[in-house]
């Protein structure tokens, strides 16, 4: 639409997309109103002369399979709030905590020291997607109690896993971010499910997934009219075995130029060891990363998952440390 155009205007276009059979989305900008028109092609050319109404500034075909994740939808960045923290602004997000709560001793003890550390959302799954069925699969209803336990302690927002859409009404009840694990990504009933919801999605790359099929999961969250989704980098399925994935650096500046949604790397189960977690978390706010995803456990030697990949809290208030000076030397803060 052209800068200024009434809401008459705008709802007259948003009527004339709905009687060609297409869906409407709205995508309010500061500055620009753009309405997307997502259907089939067919009768392409009726949206196509939509050009010609005084309101419209120009009709502009989204060539990517992806449309409303792209970045010719939207103008600037999409800022995700919150309970207050904006997540793809300047200011990086920390997301830290064990992989899995463990118990109510453990979890409140690792959200303190995280959060005395200065990461702003606290992590932890209650629902846990495990290679074998005999390992810990989480402690369920009672783990979101104590993450909502620590969550009042701490201030702090939390992010956590949901397996299938059984429990979405659960895990919706006690989570501030919802995420959907890179077991999941494709797991397309899933993303419909949390399409519908209004709360933040965190979603994770797949183990042997594309760029591109990655950002066509993100658009079917999109697509269900939830646009709060943060994109995870988490590390890929290589021939290399000395690390436990290979985190994927280059996607970052990829998927930037790609979306205008923010994306954040977890170098924890990029790596798989905790020693390696420090030069991959500088290094991906290096090439741009909005945040960062850092399992952190007070006893990683007993932790119930991920112990060898988890770091301490007294490494993780180091890291945390060096990370300043990085993000500042490309202009961000956090
Ligand atoms: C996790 O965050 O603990 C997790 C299981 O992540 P992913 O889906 O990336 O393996
Ligand atoms: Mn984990």
């Amino acid at each position: 639409m052209k800068p200024g155009a009434p809401q008459e205007a705008v709802d007259e276009v948003i009527k004339l997309i709905k009687d060609v059979g297409y869906e409407a989305h709205l995508l309010q900008g500061e500055i620009q109103t753009v309405i997307a028109a997502v259907g089939d092609g067919r009768d392409k050319s009726r949206i196509e002369s939509m050009e010609s109404l005084k309101h419209v500034e120009k009709v502009v075909p989204i060539l990517k399979p992806y449309k409303l994740a792209s970045r010719q939808t939207m103008e600037g960045d999409s800022v995700i709030n919150v309970g207050g923290v904006e997540i793809g602004g300047k200011h990086l997000v920390v997301m830290a905590g064990p992989c899995s709560v463990e118990g109510e001793e453990q979890i409140l003890e690792v959200a303190r020291a995280v959060k005395e550390a200065g990461a702003n959302v606290l992590r932890g799954g209650a629902f846990k997607p495990r290679t074998s069925p005999y390992s810990f699969q989480g402690m369920a209803e009672e783990g979101l109690i104590l993450l909502a336990k620590a969550r009042e302690e701490t201030g702090l927002p939390i992010v956590t896993e949901v397996l299938n859409p059984r429990d979405l009404d659960l895990v919706y009840k006690y989570s501030d971010i919802i995420q959907v694990g890179a077991r999941n990504m494709q797991n397309f009933s899933l993303l419909k499910e949390v399409g519908r919801l209004d709360k933040p999605i965190l979603l994770k790359r797949g183990l042997a997934n594309t760029i591109d099929e990655f950002l066509m999961s993100a658009e079917y969250i999109l697509a269900g009219g939830n646009r709060q989704v943060i994109l995870c980098e988490r590390g890929i399925r290589t021939f290399e075995t000395a690390t436990r994935n290979t985190l994927d650096l280059s996607c970052i500046p990829v998927i930037k130029e790609r979306t205008h949604l923010p994306i954040i790397s977890d170098p924890s189960h990029g790596t798989g060891y905790w020693q390696y977690v420090g030069a991959l978390s500088k290094a991906s706010v290096a090439v741009g990363a909005d945040g960062l995803m850092i399992e952190v456990h007070n006893q990683p030697e007993i932790a119930f998952s991920d112990g060898a990949q988890s770091l301490k809290p007294k490494k993780f208030t180091q890291l945390m440390k060096e990370l300043r000076p990085v993000a500042e030397a490309i202009g961000r803060t956090i």
